[in-house]
């Protein structure tokens, strides 16, 4: 296999959460191109269809269901549907996510818990599930979107649930790649810093100085390109990398 080569996902079924809408849509399409067929979830069925259908108009072999990703049982269900009735799983993108803010004096509780069972809990679920699977048949790679928001407090908004969050996204990548390594399971993250997408609270010019300005290539990330990184974490282009944290920042955090 020549360098080039290893960048295939040919053969290879991936599952995108959250790859509806936003980055995971990016990513979803992006794991298609590169070869792989991709099932990707939603809050509602019709969301999940829809997607699938946008992908399979693209010549990309798609899946599309609902999936509560805080929900264990819902995680177990979806993940048994998918590897019997479109494939067995071989990369799973671990992108489902919320980001609300709220002053930590003011925040009710159920923001905390609401951000804390999607982005913590929906990742530990996801993984479990899949990485069982991945167990059985030797192999696999899980890619987390993590955030650089783990590692700095520069934030537009006061978001703490959101912060601690993606610290434990960072976190566990690092403990699942250590566990599961002999079991020839892969776990890396990608740490974006601002990206633009259609539900993004940042396209506004009060967030400029906060997402813009501090970045060394001044300006925000586009939805594309974040999926060739997510091809090189999945694919055997990375077959020695595990436990990695990669920041596509622009150069946010450089300072
Ligand atoms: P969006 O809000 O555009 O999309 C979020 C996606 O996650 C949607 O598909 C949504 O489904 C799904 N989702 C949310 N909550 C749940 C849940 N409880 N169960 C199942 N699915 C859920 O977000 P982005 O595309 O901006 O972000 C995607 C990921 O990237 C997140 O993890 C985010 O934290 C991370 N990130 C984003 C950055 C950015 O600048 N945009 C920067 C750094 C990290 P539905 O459509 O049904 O609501």
């Amino acid at each position: 296999m020549n360098a080039l080569e290893k960048f295939s996902l040919e053969g290879k079924t991936a599952l995108v959460t959250g790859g509806n809408r936003g980055l995971g849509r990016g990513i979803a399409q992006a794991l298609g191109e590169a070869g792989a067929a991709v099932a990707v979830t939603a809050r509602t069925e019709e969301a999940a269809k829809a997607a699938a259908a946008e992908l399979g108009e693209l010549g990309i072999r798609a899946y599309g269901l609902r999936l509560e990703v805080s929900d264990m049982d819902d995680v177990e269900r979806a993940v048994a549907t998918i590897s019997a009735e479109f494939g067995e799983i071989d990369v799973l993108v671990n992108n489902a996510g919320v980001s609300i803010g709220a002053a930590a004096f003011d925040a009710p509780d159920s923001t905390w818990r609401e951000v804390m069972s999607t982005n913590v809990d929906g990742v530990w679920y996801c993984s479990r599930a899949v990485g069982r699977r991945m167990r059985e048949r030797s192999g696999g790679t899980i890619v987390n979107i993590g955030s650089i928001s783990a590692e700095i407090v520069n934030q537009p908004r006061w978001q703490v649930s959101y912060l601690t969050s993606k610290a434990a996204v960072h976190q566990m990548t690092r403990a699942l790649a250590a566990e599961w390594a002999p079991y020839g399971i892969r776990v890396n993250a990608v740490a974006p810093g601002y990206f633009l997408t259609e539900a993004s609270p940042v396209d506004q010019p009060e967030y400029k100085p906060y997402c813009v300005d501090p970045a060394a290539m001044k300006r925000y990330g586009e939805p594309d390109e974040l999926g060739p990184t997510i091809i090189y974490l999945a694919s055997d282009a990375s077959s020695f990398m595990t436990g990695s944290i990669v920041k596509i920042d622009g150069g946010y955090t450089l300072f």
